[in-house]
């Protein structure tokens, strides 16, 4: 019989409840108690769901109070020394949280621990930091008490915990400055791996037979030494494993293939390896050739980054020959843990019956793998020859759907070869613009957004749920974009914007107008913490049917002399943020996206606006895992870019705004989207991330953010002053503008007061100077 398994499930619950408990909690609305019995209720349902669709193990060790790498650099005593965690004591929840996010009901707040994004997902996990004489030890339990209590609910377990090699690379540490890959991070792995081994046999102990031990850092490009540590460390962990007859080790690398890697686990003493054939298909021979006969091999089958169902006929067919040849040492699964996808669509209302037959949440994934595995070992009754029955005609029927493709969208999009991507040359479009705009030197601007309070939501939501006429509505986002055109030119700005008050999110709002998009009610997806998203569906062509953002502009420049930016969210972003049709490859999609954004700026520009910025947040974090995939992706989203600009005149200008600081690695790329000014955030680094920009003698302007709108302090003037000084030594003075790091939607008014004033008297004083 064929064994499923699943390598983590998402622990937020299908109405957010772990977000609301805990939430409770911090507020001190709830009290352990009860935020225990939620955890525990929701770990129990969890499993039961996954018991439920045949699971021979279920994953004990996926739930976290905030994130399960924090939970494990808890649970190995690694707390750094200013959270005054006593030695020999059990690490607790609330010093959990306050590692998480600084602060926690009892406990000293510090410094919350640094959070970094998951490899290529939205997900956030909190950084181990990493200290040379650190000494570990088993300071949690957790791991422990939730195998007991699984067991307990009568479940076959399988703990899941991060590898030794991946929970180091992904820490930092003063000491160890070189990036991750620091090879003197693999001088902690002698203190390391006796806790590792000790946590294995206490595993043991309870009974479990399998533990995962998670190394996704495997499909990354590793240095020698980070490849030829495996040997070391996994002979070290089986060495105990076997003598204390513990558990086997099931290693599990997901989001990409091993490539090279692949010599690693030749002869590595693990009893099994997961591997991921969603993302690398073309790797499961090669993979077949490195395993050895008695190892058992997970294949991970179903895309466990995107809600799609699945062809399981044609898995089928892809696997009929490796289940012959491998018997029950072949195991299935999806390619990464479910922590990626929405917990289940059967929560969900409001979308259409035949949209809903096209999906698959978390919870539906594990029916699909029971659907599978029946039919891979040919035993399929009545019922489950019509269910597979009923997915091949769903997937046939998405196919076909005329919802899914349109002629005109695609016809344009094969004519878009032709379409210029080039605008005239910076040096003589700039000088066109600074006639047309007579902007002074050090010219000043913000990002988009400002404050957005209780009232305005309240606004939205009420015209959302039918309670607010489409007039009513309009006049008062009319009078909330006048209040801020007037505050604006109170202040001094040279460049204004609308302040996006009709905007709930940058992704959400342009996808409500887009053809090609759904939204679900309940697809909410854990970001970091207590945060979720809910990403939008791309589930068809792209098409703009009317323009998306000219009314709100074009009423704000109605309003003033001086220039108002045109706001739009940039191909890429919107394409990372969103889950994305599986039927394509993602730069057409992306290139859709640009085409019906290029519409969007001719009908600005056609309305009179004259500076159009266009925000492209996620550029970065769609860069591929391996580097010899980075050129294609830069390509095309470069182009994307290009695409969605360059119809305009030459005197139109364009801003683009990216809220990040690691540049250096797609400097080029950044230069070859020719925006014509590039806003972003640098005040937190002193300015120092500039130094990509002169290095590489970026020729266009630049607004190094001097505001940091992440903070609720007031930036002193002096200090803004002494930043564009800073700048100015390091790029040409004509080239910089004066602006805050990124949107002012999460401050208050009285702070974005202070600080715009603050700001516009910086840009003076610099003028003068
Ligand atoms: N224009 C957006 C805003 O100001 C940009 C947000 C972002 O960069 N994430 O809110
Ligand atoms: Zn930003």
């Amino acid at each position: 019989m064929t064994i499923t398994h699943n390598l983590g499930f998402p622990r937020i619950g299908v109405q957010r409840e772990l977000k609301r408990a805990v939430e409770a909690y911090w507020a001190e609305k709830m009290d352990a108690d009860e935020l225990e019995a939620t955890g525990r209720a929701l770990r129990l349902r969890h499993w039961q769901t996954q018991a439920d669709a045949g699971l021979a193990y279920v994953p004990v060790g996926d739930f976290a109070w905030y994130d399960h790498i924090l939970e494990w650099t808890a649970l190995l005593g690694a707390v750094p020394a200013r959270f005054g965690q006593p030695s020999g004591e059990e690490v607790g929840l609330d010093t959990l949280f306050r590692m998480g996010r600084g602060r926690a009901p009892t406990g000293t707040p510090a410094a919350a621990c640094e959070m970094t994004k998951w490899f290529d997902t939205n997900y956030h996990y909190i950084v181990p930091e990493l200290v040379p004489q650190q000494t570990y030890r088993i300071a949690r339990s957790y791991l422990f008490d939730q195998v007991r209590e699984a067991q307990a609910a009568g479940h076959q377990v399988k703990p899941v915990i991060p590898g030794p090699l991946t929970w180091l690379w992904l820490g930092k540490g003063d000491a160890f400055s070189q990036g991750a890959g620091d090879p003197g991070k693999l001088a902690l792995l002698d203190a390391l791996l006796p806790v590792y081994a000790e946590v294995l046999q206490r595993l043991g102990e309870l009974g479990v037979e399998w533990v995962q031990i998670d190394e996704p850092i495997l499909v990354l490009d590793l240095p020698d030494v980070w490849q030829n540590a495996y040997a070391k460390a996994y002979q070290q962990l089986s060495s105990t494993a076997t003598a204390t007859a513990g558990p086997r080790l099931l290693l599990a690398t997901y989001f990409g293939g091993l490539g090279n890697n692949l010599n690693v686990l030749k002869g590595l003493p693990v009893q099994g390896l997961h591997v991921d054939l969603v993302r690398a298909p073309e790797q499961l021979n090669d993979i077949l050739s490195v395993v050895a006969p008695d190892q058992v091999l997970s294949l991970g089958v179903l895309d466990g980054r995107n809600i799609w169902r699945t062809d399981l006929d044609r898995i089928r067919d892809q696997l009929a020959p490796v289940v012959a040849q491998r018997g029950d040492r072949l195991w299935l699964a999806p390619s990464c843990s479910l922590l990626h996808v929405p917990v289940d669509l059967a929560e969900e209302q409001t979308l259409d019956a035949e949209l809903k037959s096209w999906l698959s949440f978390a919870t539906q994934k594990l029916d699909e793998l029971r659907l599978l595995a029946v039919a891979l070992d040919g035993k399929e009754d009545a019922v489950t020859q019509q269910s597979l029955q009923a997915q091949r005609d769903a997937l046939a029927a998405r196919n076909r759907s005329a919802r899914i493709h349109n002629k005109v969208v695609q016809q344009r999009l094969a004519q878009s070869n032709t379409l210029s991507r080039e605008r005239t040359p910076f040096t003589e479009r700039i000088a066109l613009q600074q006639i047309k705009l007579g902007l002074p030197a050090f010219p000043t601007t913000t990002i988009g957004s400002f404050p957005q309070t209780t009232e305005i939501r309240k606004l939205r939501r009420e015209w959302k749920q039918g309670a607010l006429s489409d007039s009513a509505y309009e006049k008062a986002m009319q009078d909330e974009i006048e209040h801020v055109i007037r505050f604006q030119e109170k202040v001094g700005l040279d460049v204004l914007v609308h302040g996006e008050p009709e905007r709930n999110d940058m992704v959400e709002y342009f996808g409500e107008l887009l053809g090609g998009f759904a939204f679900t009610q309940n697809g909410w997806v854990q970001s970091y913490g207590s945060r979720c998203v809910k990403p939008p569906i791309i589930f068809g062509d792209v098409a703009r049917p009317a323009p998306m953002t000219v009314g709100w502009s074009a009423y704000a420049q109605s309003l003033t002399n001086r220039p108002v930016k045109g706001m739009l969210t940039g191909p890429v972003t919107i394409l990372q943020w969103s889950f994305v049709r599986d039927d394509q490859p993602r730069e057409t999609t992306c290139r859709q996206l640009a085409l019906a954004l290029r519409d969007e700026v001719t009908d600005l520009e056609a309305a009179g606006i004259t500076v159009i910025q266009i925000d492209e947040p996620a550029f970065r974090e769609g860069l591929p895992l391996r580097r010899s995939d980075w050129q294609a992706y830069l390509d095309w989203a470069v182009d994307c870019f290009r695409l969605s600009t360059s119809s305009i005149r030459d005197d139109t200008q364009i801003h683009t705004h990216m809220c990040y600081s690691e540049f250096n690695d797609i400097i080029e790329a950044i230069a070859a989207m020719d925006a014509d000014v590039i806003t972003i955030e640098t005040s937190r680094s002193n300015m120092e991330l500039l130094g990509a920009f002169e290095d590489f003698h970026y020729p266009n302007d630049i607004g190094p953010g001097v505001y940091d709108i992440h903070s609720p302090n007031v930036p002193k003037l002096e200090w803004m002053v002494d930043l564009m000084k800073k700048a100015a030594a390091r790029l040409p003075a004509e080239r910089l503008w004066v602006n805050p790091d990124c949107g002012l939607k999460t401050r208050g008014w009285p702070e974005t007061e202070a600080a715009l004033v603050a700001m516009v008297k910086a840009a003076e004083t610099l003028r003068y100077t």
